[in-house]
């Protein structure tokens, strides 16, 4: 049996304790069927836990909210509204009358039918583990349990919890004194229990395929929550290399403390503008606090999550306004909603497609949706009309797609002018470069685009026909494919040659190794996430431009991605210790070192 399991590193810091199995089956129901005048009182027992379950469902938004924040606590929006969806509860009401079943046999047989047709469809796939855990609440309550969360940890000790699936229901109520360390089979980075966990300063490790066979309950477990490692049984060598690795990663966080406020300039004197992308309101503050100059992706798609109706054009605009006001008069570069592949809100009624992620999406959405669209064009001008604010279109394929966008940007432009509303008459407007078809016809597409920023998550995706999602692709997906490589050369060398800005708003940016590739081909301006900008900046200020235009030329002339990887960790190992550079080891104030045991390492 090996010894060392490898997952997704979703929440940083390096714990060590006994793993704590827990299994979150869904309990036994039989088929149980009732006498013809009882079935009111099934029905009226449905909803009974209907409430029961949402007033629990509020009651754990409400802790969330405190320990960890309100986007997070949205996540229990969501699962109420669909405790709460008629569309589910009407069809078990109408079985157990027809078919004079108990709530419960009634209720689970939907559901299954419900998770049998969500299995099927990528973007729905994501929303299961939801399901999961409103499912296995309605179950308990129906059967009487005593609360399917209340399994015991020992109170007296640390442990590291191991399960199938976290739902973010259990993920919140972990406490971090004895709860050191999540390990799960499934979920990715973007998993909601994933999100929580960071939030809570719990490390994590998701997507370990059989983690629940390999690691014995009370084994001895070294998890590493950046890498995405877990060692079982841990001898005292590997614990003395998690205990350096450890002190190695503190040392890296007070150095790229004392440069916060330095500029990103290169050992040669070259300035590169280091921006921030944000995806909720939470993050600006840490993006300001890393010195980010300006957004230069501002994700709008937030503003919809869990909500019931679409957000006003005035919300929009004040929010607009508020970021922009934050980050003192600097340029904010907000994308239009990316809708679409797994990135529907609840409450949008989208069709069922069978390729979501080359189905109606994004720009697609925008322009076919005039009602979600113009309001966000009229925030924007609204927002603009004394702030440096730009409007970015995604997943844009064709020109027209383009023309189309900016003649509504100069119809609503019009429009609030005449109504005598304050407003931009425009805005710049840019193109993410996010697939192959974006690069073939750049040069046209830059006659109608005032600046590029490359969306290398989707980009990479669409090259090489590898679902961004798919934990079990996670290796082939890399941008360091000489595909994606020669792309960002041939759009820079497009974007020059037009007098446009080019820049990258992909996690690539934010991955320092790839970073010292994209300043190597010629790159000025990155966008990152702002937990990772401070190591990025400090490998600018590190890396000579001409080993970093050495490790470009090379991997434009390689024929794999392990070669171009291989190329970036040589060079950029000839000035950094590259086992430090990983984005998430660069959380300032956030990452956390600890829980391993005191004596063996602390
Ligand atoms: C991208 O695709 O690289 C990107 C920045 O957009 P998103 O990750 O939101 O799809
Ligand atoms: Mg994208």
């Amino acid at each position: 049996m090996s010894r060392l399991l490898r997952g997704i590193g979703v929440s940083p810091g390096v714990a060590c304790a006994p793993a704590f199995l827990v299994r979150l089956d869904f309990p036994e129901v039989p088929d149980r069927a009732v006498r013809a005048e009882d079935v009111e009182l099934e029905v009226r027992r449905l909803r009974e836990a209907v409430d029961f379950v949402v007033a629990h469902l509020q009651e754990l938004g409400e802790r969330v909210l405190q320990r960890a924040g309100p986007e997070e606590s949205r996540i229990f929006d969501a699962q109420i509204l669909m405790t709460q969806d008629r569309d589910f509860l009407a069809p078990v009401e109408a079985l157990i009358r027809k078919n004079q079943l108990s709530a419960e046999t009634a209720y689970e047989f939907k559901a299954l039918e419900l998770r049998n047709a969500w299995s099927g469809s990528a973007r729905l796939r994501e929303r299961l583990a939801d399901l999961h855990a409103i499912q296995l609440r309605m179950l308990d309550r129906l059967m009487g349990g005593a609360g399917y969360e209340l399994w015991s940890i020992p109170a007296d000790e640390q442990v590291i919890v191991v399960a199938h699936e976290l739902s973010p229901g259990l993920t919140v109520q972990l406490d971090r004194e004895h709860v050191v360390g999540l390990i799960s089979e499934e979920g990715t980075r973007t998993a909601h229990a994933a999100i929580l966990a960071h939030s809570l300063g719990i490390p994590a490790v998701m997507g370990v395929s059989g983690a629940m066979a390999s690691i014995p309950p009370g084994m001895m477990v070294l998890l590493d929550g950046q890498n995405g490692t877990i060692v079982l049984d841990p001898t005292r060598d590997e614990l003395d290399e998690a205990k350096t690795q450890v002190s190695r990663r503190h040392r890296l966080e007070l150095q790229l403390e004392a440069i916060l406020d330095s500029p990103a300039v290169t050992p040669d004197g070259r300035r590169i503008t280091l921006m921030g992308n944000v995806d909720l309101p939470e993050e600006i503050e840490t993006a300001i606090r890393v010195g980010a100059e300006g957004v230069g992706l501002l994700r709008t798609e937030f503003l919809l999550t869990g909500r019931a109706v679409l957000p006003t054009e005035t919300e929009q605009a004040d929010y607009f306004r508020r970021v922009a006001t934050a980050f003192h008069g600097r340029t904010v570069v907000i994308r239009s909603y990316d809708l679409g592949g797994d990135k529907f809100p609840v409450t949008f009624k989208a069709p069922n497609e069978a390729n979501p992620f080359l189905g109606w999406r994004s720009i697609r959405v925008c322009l076919d949706e005039p009602e979600v669209f113009r309001p966000q064009v009229r925030a924007i001008l609204r927002a603009a009309a004394d702030r440096d604010i730009q409007l970015m279109l995604p997943l844009v394929t064709l020109v027209e797609e383009v023309e189309e966008s900016r003649a509504i940007v100069l119809e609503e432009g019009e429009s609030l002018r005449r109504a005598g509303i304050r407003a931009a008459e425009s805005v710049p407007v840019g193109v993410m470069i996010e697939t192959p078809a974006a690069v073939l016809i750049a040069d046209r597409l830059a006659e109608v685009s005032d600046f590029f920023s490359i969306g290398t998550n989707d980009l990479t995706q669409y090259t090489l026909a590898v679902d961004r999602g798919n934990a079990r692709l996670a290796d082939r997906f890399t941008p360091h494919h000489p595909s994606i490589v020669r792309q960002l050369h041939q759009v820079l060398e497009v974007g020059r040659a037009a007098g446009i800005p080019v820049s990258v708003c992909g996690e690539m940016a934010s991955d320092s190794l790839s970073a010292v590739l994209l300043l190597g081909l010629g790159y000025d301006r990155l966008s990152v996430s702002p937990p990772a900008l401070p190591l990025i900046k400090w490998v600018v200020r590190t890396v000579p431009d001409p080993a970093a235009a050495r490790a470009a030329e090379s991997a434009l002339a390689a024929a794999s991605a392990a070669e171009v990887s291989e190329t970036l960790r040589s060079v950029v190992g000839e000035y950094i210790d590259v086992r430090l550079l990983d984005p998430r080891s660069a959380l300032p104030g956030r990452g956390r070192v600890a829980s391993l045991p005191p004596g063996k390492a602390s």
